[in-house]
Formats: C-alpha cells, sequence, structure tokens
C-alpha cells in the first residue's frame, strides 16, 4: 500500500517499527509526483541525487541510537524554489534564475539535511514569491489538489499542492504577507508562519526582508510544529535572527483551550468574505467556546490600511533585493553591447510583468521627494498597525478568523492586479506586525477547503500550535484528502 497521504507522525512510527524503509517512502513519493505532477506542475526540479543519499544517511541514523534519529529522520519533503541548495537548479519561479545554481545551502534546508530529512524537490511559485495564485510563476500555473481548474493559491502554491495532493507530507514555503497561510487555506492543508526571525533566512532568495519568513505545510498541526521545530532556531547568518531559545512547540499541544481568552477581530469578519468562509470560521470558532475557551470581539481599526502599507513596503524592499539581478552575476544574461543595454535587456526579458510593477512600485516610494510622502508613512503605519496587536494581546490569548477571504478561484479569473492583493487582506497585517500565524483546515464550502486562522503574539508560537491543535482534536477536517490523493 502507498503511504501517499500519510502524516509524517505515522511515516514516523512505521519506520520505527521496521514496517517501511526511508528508500520505500521516497519511491512512494516519486510514483505520487510521476502520477500527478503532469496535471498539477507542483514541482519544477527533482532532486533525485540528494533525496537517494539522504534516504541512505536515514536508514544509518535509524539503525543507530547514538546518531540521535529525529522526528523527520527519513520523511520525504519539499522545498519552495526560494530556497537554496547547493549545486541544484534554485529559480526562484523566475526566469531570470533559470541556470542558477547556488553555491551553498540555505540554513533552513541545512538543518533539514543534518535531520535526515529527504528533500524530493523544488516546488513551484510566484515569481520571486510575488503572487497569490502561483500564475505569476516563470514555469507554468500549478493545479489545486481539490480541482486541478483551480488555482492552490501562492505564492507557495506548489508546496501547498504536493502536501495536498499525498506526494510529500511535509513542504516549506515562505510567507512575506500570506504566502504560507493562503494556498494552505486554499488547498485543505495546514502553513505555519513564524513569528518573524525565528527560522533563518540565510539561503532564501529575497523578496521584503523585513517580512519574509520561512515554514512549514503539512497534514496535522503537529507535523507542523515538528517541521517548524526542526528549521527554527538562531543563526548567526541572519542578522534579524531571533536570540531567545525557542520555546518547545510541542510542549503545548495537548494542553486545550480551556481558560483561554480567544479574540475575533470585527475587521476580519467583514464585507469582504465569502459566505462559506463566514459560515465554517463561524463554526469553528464555536467549537473553540464548546471546548472551553472564552470568545470575544475585538478590534484591529487599523487593517484596512494593512494592504496599501504593504504594498509600499515590500515593492520598496523587493526593489532593491531584486537590483542585483543585473546579468552579470547570476543566471541569465542578454549580452548586448552596452553594459546599460545588457542590464536593461537581461531584466527586461528575465522578469515577468508582476516583478517589474512592484519594482516600479518601489522604486517610485522610495524616489527622493516621494520617499516621505510613501515610505516614511507606510513605516509609521506600520508601527500603528503592530501597537493595535499589542493591545489587543492585553486582553486575549490569541486571535481566530479566517485566512482567506475565498476559497481557491479558477485559473484566470482574477486579471486585476488589486483584486488579486486583497486575497492577503487577513494575512497581510500579521507580517507586518511579524507575529507567528497558523491556517489550518476548518471544512468546505462548495466542496474546496476553507481555513481557519490563529494569531498569537510575537514569539508565542508554542500559543498559535495549542490553539490549533485544541480545535484540530475536536474536528475531523484535517482527515479529509483530496479524492487524486488515493489512485
Ligand atoms: N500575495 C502577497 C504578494 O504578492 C504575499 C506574497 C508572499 O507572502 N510571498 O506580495
Amino acid at each position: 500500500m502507498s503511504s501517499a497521504g500519510l502524516t509524517a507522525a505515522a511515516m514516523a512510527a512505521a519506520l520505527r517499527r521496521g514496517e517501511v524503509t526511508p528508500q520505500e517512502l521516497l519511491a512512494d513519493a516519486r510514483a505520487q509526483v510521476s502520477r500527478l505532477d503532469s496535471s498539477l506542475n507542483a514541482f519544477l526540479a527533482l532532486t533525485d541525487d540528494l533525496a537517494d543519499r539522504q534516504a541512505e544517511r536515514a536508514t544509518e541514523m535509524l539503525r543507530d541510537d547514538r546518531l540521535g534519529a529525529g522526528p523527520l529522520c527519513g520523511i520525504p519533503v519539499a522545498l519552495k524554489d526560494v530556497l537554496c541548495v547547493e549545486g541544484y537548479p534554485t529559480t526562484a519561479g523566475s526566469r531570470i534564475l533559470e541556470n542558477f545554481r547556488p553555491p551553498y545551502t540555505a540554513t533552513a534546508v541545512q538543518r533539514l539535511i543534518d535531520a535526515g530529512a529527504v528533500p524530493v524537490g523544488k516546488t513551484n511559485c510566484d515569481e520571486f514569491a510575488m503572487g497569490s495564485s502561483t500564475e505569476n510563476s516563470a514555469y507554468g500555473t500549478v493545479g489545486n489538489p481539490w480541482d486541478v481548474e483551480r488555482v492552490p493559491g501562492g505564492s507557495s502554491g506548489g508546496s501547498a499542492a504536493a502536501v495536498g495532493a499525498g506526494m510529500v507530507p511535509i513542504s516549506y514555503g515562505t510567507d512575506t504577507g500570506g504566502s504560507i497561510r493562503q494556498p494552505a487555506s486554499l488547498c485543505g492543508v495546514v502553513g505555519f508562519k513564524p513569528t518573524y526571525g525565528r527560522v533563518s533566512r540565510y539561503g532564501l532568495i529575497a523578496f521584503a526582508s523585513s517580512l519574509d519568513q520561512v515554514g512549514p505545510f503539512a497534514h496535522s498541526v503537529e507535523d507542523a510544529a515538528v517541521a517548524y521545530a526542526v528549521v527554527a532556531g538562531n543563526d548567526p547568518r541572519d542578522s534579524t535572527s531571533v536570540i531567545d531559545a525557542v520555546e518547545d512547540p510541542l510542549s503545548a499541544l495537548r494542553d486545550g483551550v480551556r481558560g483561554m481568552r480567544l479574540g475575533v477581530p470585527r475587521e476580519y469578519m467583514g464585507d469582504g468574505l465569502e459566505a462559506g468562509v463566514r459560515e465554517r470560521v463561524t463554526e469553528a470558532i464555536r467549537v473553540l467556546e464548546e471546548l472551553g475557551a472564552t470568545v470575544e470581539e475585538v478590534s484591529l481599526p487599523s487593517t484596512e490600511l494593512g494592504l496599501s502599507t504593504y504594498y509600499i513596503i515590500a515593492p520598496a524592499e523587493c526593489s532593491s533585493n531584486l537590483a542585483r539581478y543585473d546579468g552579470v552575476r547570476f543566471g541569465m544574461r542578454v549580452e548586448r553591447p552596452s553594459l546599460t543595454e545588457t542590464y536593461l535587456r537581461t531584466r527586461d526579458q528575465g522578469f515577468g510583468n508582476e516583478v517589474k510593477r512592484r519594482v516600479m512600485l518601489g522604486t517610485y516610494a522610495l524616489s527622493s521627494g516621494y520617499y516621505d510622502a510613501y515610505y516614511r508613512r507606510a513605516q509609521k503605519v506600520r508601527t500603528v498597525i503592530a501597537r493595535e496587536f499589542d493591545a489587543v494581546f492585553e486582553t486575549v490569548d490569541a486571535l481566530v478568523c479566517p485566512t482567506s477571504p475565498k476559497v481557491a478561484f479558477t485559473t484566470g479569473a482574477i486579471q486585476d492586479p488589486v483584486e488579486m492583493y486583497l486575497n492577503d487582506a487577513l494575512t497581510i497585517p500579521v507580517n507586518l506586525a511579524g507575529l507567528p500565524g497558523i491556517s489550518l483546515p476548518c471544512g468546505f464550502s462548495d466542496e474546496l477547503p476553507v481555513g481557519l486562522q490563529v494569531i498569537a503574539p510575537r514569539l508565542q508560537d508554542a500559543r498559535v500550535f495549542r490553539v490549533a491543535a485544541a480545535y484540530e482534536a475536536a474536528t475531523e477536517w484535517h482527515r479529509h484528502r483530496a479524492p487524486l490523493v488515493a489512485a
């Protein structure tokens, strides 16, 4: 029987009982990829040699107790193609990095390798992680496992689809404004964005450095907590890495929510929500109440400013980060007689439309004469948004709300960039404030998954997992698999 669709915890237990080997789990993952990826396009590259080597290594680690095999030892994982793996193609979904092979490995990936995890391949994503549907990838769109005509969300759509389709039990993405939580919501899986600074950004291709965070996708809250714990922790190679020790995310997993105070931000339940999303999330909040939490409405009045603030700050940082793609140092080069023309033609042909739009927005916002009006003001609003969260967390322990205002939409259905940006209205404020947040399955609307978002104060990542685990334990939604998972 194939292991496709099992949790990592179930796979790890089977490995320890000797019922399966890392090589067999890897073979199952590959079989599922080759059966489904011609329609899903979740993977941009397979890292076959690395996977084989790691399966060997895991076998050894599992055999010898002294090697301290952890929970991800021998478990197949997938990596968003913005995470550098030495010697393997890393494109960030962009033409401009088509032939780029990084000379070093991201810290998060190195920690997975050290833990004996088995990286199967690199997943498709919006170009440089800019988007909410994975339609901005230079390498084709990705199908949603629940309906291949629909988008998986984005920008980490390939990572979400790879777990949703049972190709791997764990994958990693990045979340700058919602790119882990929103695709998790649309693909019916768990997706966790850690507190900013918890997971090293070293070796992560930068989009907006003050917002970017690496985090996992999984079928269960426990798997997500384990997958987070393996990659979390201080890294001297990332100057924004948090120094404090990581609280064990598994420590509070079974504590329940009795006596906890949960807030529902009024602004997150407003007009923009689809009816089905509102109903499922309202029911989920009732479940948490029945489990003994007290639930109250709270207000984050500046929520509506989140999107406009983000769309100054993120493009500003993007325009600066992407200046390095000049056709000289990395990837693609369109050779022209003069250096300036080489820069211009390389960037013109190498970048897609959304990336160009962001570079122009950011360059404009940072230009002299406009800096104060846009960038400086956006930074002030960012502070206001963060303080509103601080104030609310004086009275409640965590927030619960929808992740995405809508379920997965049909590929090609949204053409207007601003309409696309609205998909992240409920996830972006969390990034602006640097908070941890999770999305977990809470039911279906028109047979498409709906996600519940849980948000906690900075560094209270364990609390996010506690609330999410309590909800999950009381419901069955996390057990549902897309019909295509089983052959
Ligand atoms: N969709 C948002 C954007 O396009 C967020 C992307 C992300 O989190 N990487 O910027």
